[in-house]
């Protein structure tokens, strides 16, 4: 089961309590965008196995979005942040990198 604790309210709720919401940190695309980049924004995810950074609504508490860090293949949480943060914050980062000393982040590159 996984578990999150929702970083506006501080409670730890199981994912019966919360919403899945996707991917984060995906960059939108303007009016300046070409189809095939905005045909990506849309329908292109990483569906990752290992790493991944979501977003999670808390629908049985605060009704908030917010973002988590996770392992895909294990379940092991890095942590959990507010949705308006552009970047997983640094101890989240600290946290992967000590644990998955491989992993390489490609957030910037989307
Ligand atoms: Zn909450």
């Amino acid at each position: 089961m996984l578990t999150l604790t929702c970083p506006y309210c501080g409670i730890s709720a199981e994912e019966t309590e919360l919403h899945p919401g996707g991917e984060a940190h995906l960059t939108r695309v303007g009016p300046q965008g070409t189809d095939e980049e905005f045909e990506g924004y849309l329908f292109a995810r990483k569906n990752a196995k290992g790493v991944h950074f979501e977003r999670w609504r808390h629908v049985y508490g605060c009704g908030k979005w917010f973002l988590a860090a996770r392992c895909t293949a294990t379940l092991q949480v890095f942590g959990t942040y507010k949705a308006q943060t552009p970047h997983p914050p640094a101890d989240i980062v600290a946290a992967i990198r000590q644990a998955r000393p491989d992993w390489n982040p490609d957030w910037t590159t989307r």
